[in-house]
């Protein structure tokens, strides 16, 4: 009786997806309407994992379609459709901010928004572009700079990630943050498909149920972002680049929070990297265990008042400068450099940590000691937040088939993950698996993003699991984390780093 039900229930279920794709192929091409198992299989996965890695996390970890809307009125028509025959959807961009962020977790359908792409207006007088939120960063710095003109803020994987990823991710680290603030501070107006498929303009000033703060970081649960209104900056005629070398972690913050808080002249990009880092990406790299580098970018005379206050602070410090080509080679590779370090090691775990400047110092002496603990690689760079806060990602290399060490490069992880909480603190990216960490240690958060959510989408068929539900529970993985460490300890597990 139970298996005639279930089929019962999967041949409706696949009744309703056929109506679906022949609704679907009334306004989308046939091209971009896919059941290509391949398409569905990278469609259904992010940078550093398998549609089924995180299948706990996950009801349904495989879309039926991915569908590629070109414009809003495909977009809310599509959404409109899976609305009406419930069918839950995924919006997906680049892929490129892991953690499940873009991934199903109830099957369904992806849709790709990477066709909502046109350059609708550059206003050279307000100083704003017009986009649709599918555009990649690197083809809209492209359009802008024919004009002389460019993004504010944009994140370090901007040759492939789209502006409204960066949205719906926090936004809040990257290029141009420090100087111009974050890719919150920079929309004037979203133009938002909401999940019925109707759309509303959500502005600054706009008083209606969703504020433009309830769009930004909370990974596409309340809608597809569509179109995007951005104010942008004018192209600058100088680049420096200048970094020093430190040999403790205290040293290397001090001088980044120098850097960053005390010289008038804010930095395009800042960042402290560790030793470990830099050797995955470079051949030959730096000796001292911290780098801390910082590209000035404005007229000539700023850059290099800039640069000269830079190294006036240095020439006090215990510490030596990095070689200009170095430098150079660092900045012209950042979008590839987190990609290299994903080609030394089989299965490359990292979580990424937003810590307060005020207590960077004790979080990274905290990693540096529990690093002692294990034998496992790992790795580490912080890049500047907004004022006041920086994002460090941490990685640890290991390979699946290394069980016990797998597990223990988790709890390592995790065991910072609870450390960031537990002082005050967050995670960056949150995504599908880190969400219970929000519904343990941010509860009120969690609440009054539910809120919305039952409201616009009470069956949360839309971008669901992430922010305010989780399969996964906190204490199923405590233990577990727990039992690696203790394995860990008891087999003694080599390994030379
Ligand atoms: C090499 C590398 C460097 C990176 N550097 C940075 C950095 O400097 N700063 C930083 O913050 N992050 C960084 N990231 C993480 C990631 O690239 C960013 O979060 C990026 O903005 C994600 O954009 P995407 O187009 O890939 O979005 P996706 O990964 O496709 O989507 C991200 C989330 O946004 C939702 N979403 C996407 N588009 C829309 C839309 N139009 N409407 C509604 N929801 C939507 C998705 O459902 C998903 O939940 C980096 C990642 C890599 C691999």
């Amino acid at each position: 009786m139970g298996q005639s039900n279930n089929n019962l229930k999967s041949n409706y279920r696949k009744s309703r997806e056929k109506d679906l794709e022949n609704q679907f192929l009334e306004f989308i091409s046939p091209y971009h309407v896919s059941t290509n198992p391949f398409e569905l299989e990278s469609a259904s996965a992010d940078l550093t994992s398998l549609p089924a890695y995180h299948y706990k996390f996950k009801k349904k970890y495989l879309a039926s379609y991915v569908i590629r809307p070109a414009n809003m009125n495909e977009l809310s028509l599509a959404i409109k459709k899976c609305r009406d025959l419930n069918i839950p959807v995924t919006i997906r961009a680049a892929g490129t901010s892991c953690f499940s962020s873009a991934t199903p977790s109830m099957g369904g359908v992806i849709i790709d928004i990477r066709r909502v792409n046109k350059v609708h207006e550059i206003n050279q007088e307000k100083m704003t572009v017009k986009v649709g939120s599918g555009i990649s960063w690197l083809n809209l710095i492209e359009k802008l700079s024919d004009y002389g003109l460019e993004p504010k803020t944009f994140p370090t994987s901007f040759k492939t990630s789209c502006v409204g990823g960066f949205i719906a991710t926090p936004g809040k680290a990257g290029i141009g943050v420090l100087k111009y603030g974050t890719m919150e501070s920079t929309i004037i107006s979203v133009d938002l498909v909401k999940p019925d498929g109707t759309v509303i303009k959500v502005s600054r000033d706009s008083d209606q149920e969703i504020s433009l703060n309830d769009l930004v970081g909370t990974y596409g649960i309340f809608g597809a972002i569509g179109n995007v209104e951005l104010s942008i900056t004018t192209l600058k005629t100088s680049l420096e680049i200048i970094g020093y070398g430190f040999n403790s972690i205290e040293q290397a913050i001090n001088f980044y929070l120098l850097i960053k808080e005390d010289l008038p002249n804010k930095p395009l990009f800042l960042s402290i990297s560790e030793r470990n880092f830099e050797k995955y990406s470079h051949i030959a790299f730096p000796k001292e265990e911290w780098i801390v580098w910082a590209v000035y970018y404005d007229k000539p005379e700023l850059t290099s008042k800039s640069i000269s206050d830079v190294k006036n602070q240095a020439s006090k410090l215990n510490c030596v400068e990095i070689e200009g080509t170095y430098l150079k080679e660092k900045w012209r590779d950042i979008s590839d450099a987190e990609v290299s370090i994903g080609s030394s090691t089989r299965n490359l775990i990292f979580q990424e940590y937003w810590i307060s400047d005020k207590r960077l110092k004790k979080f990274m002496e905290i990693y540096v000691k529990k690093v002692k603990n294990y034998k496992f690689p790992t790795a580490s760079y912080a890049i500047s937040g907004e004022k006041g806060w920086t994002r460090v990602k941490i990685f640890g290399l290991t390979d699946i088939d290394r069980t016990i060490e797998f597990f223990a490069v988790k709890a390592f992880l995790h065991d910072l993950t609870v450390q960031a909480f537990n002082q005050e603190d967050r995670l960056y990216t949150i995504g599908i698996v880190n969400t219970f960490y929000l519904l343990k240690y941010k509860s009120e958060e969690v609440k009054k993003w539910k809120n919305l959510k039952d409201k616009l989408d009470p069956k949360h068929l839309f971008n669901s699991y992430r922010l305010t539900k989780a399969r996964m529970k906190f204490w199923r993985v405590s233990l577990l984390f727990n039992m690696a460490k203790l394995l860990y300890k008891i087999f003694k597990i080599k390994r030379s780093k």
